[in-house]
């Protein structure tokens, strides 16, 4: 019943989330970032010629890309056209086209305004968590902890959209959709390396190359 009333409340989020006015994101943006451990790095400019080479001067000129301290393999979409990518993935050394598709992935989150949905339904589910049980229960912890597990599985499909629009980017301004395979083995590798193999992320890394694959070769 209440995951049925989430699951609605989230349509709901998704309905309204392309009316958010611009300023309205770039101000959640701006709290977000104001929170993150930005970090000085000498790959920066690099990482903004990549996203120039991607999509163009000018609606490159509108991102704002910057680098975190924090030792995941990973990038973020933050409301307002901002990337984050974590020092665990710019210290990894991975190669233009690599980092090319780190940044298209992203900017597919933006195309589908996944980062908004997800703040909207973080949000939702805050509110009925308290609403509810009322804070500070175990039952909150309870209620909390199932409709993560609800949202990890909306999250995995947003996840293979924005791959598909990240390769065909990616394709289309480097003529190879190579960055993406190589994307993905070295998340292989990392989870290897790191002994912190869950069989699900290993399913789900397969499942993304066969799917970019799969949508590259038709
Ligand atoms: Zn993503």
């Amino acid at each position: 019943m209440l995951i049925g009333i989430y699951v609605l409340l989230g349509f709901a989020v998704r309905l309204v989330v392309p009316y958010v006015p611009a300023s309205l994101e770039n101000q959640l943006g701006q709290m977000i970032k104001s929170t993150l451990p930005i970090t000085e790095h000498s790959e920066l400019e690099s990482y903004e010629a990549i996203l120039t080479k991607l999509i163009g001067a000018d609606e490159a000129e509108d991102y704002d890309v910057f680098v975190i301290s924090n030792t995941e393999f990973n990038a973020y979409a933050v409301p307002g056209k901002k990337i984050a990518i974590c020092t665990g993935m710019t210290e990894e050394g991975l190669d233009e086209e690599t980092i090319a598709f780190v940044l298209a992935h992203e900017l597919g989150h933006f195309e589908n305004h996944d980062h908004m949905n997800q703040y909207g339904r973080m949000l939702v589910l805050t509110m009925m968590v308290q609403i509810v049980t009322g804070s500070d229960s175990d039952l909150t912890n309870f209620a909390t902890g199932l409709l993560a597990t609800t949202e990890m599985k909306f999250s995995q499909n947003d996840e293979l959209k924005a791959d598909a629009y990240g390769v065909q980017l990616l394709n289309d301004a480097y003529g190879s959709y190579e960055g993406a395979i190589t994307l993905f083995n070295k998340v292989d590798d990392i989870q290897d390396r790191s002994q912190l193999q869950s069989y699900l992320i290993v399913i789900h890394t397969r499942k993304r190359i066969e799917a970019i694959v799969e949508l590259m070769e038709e």
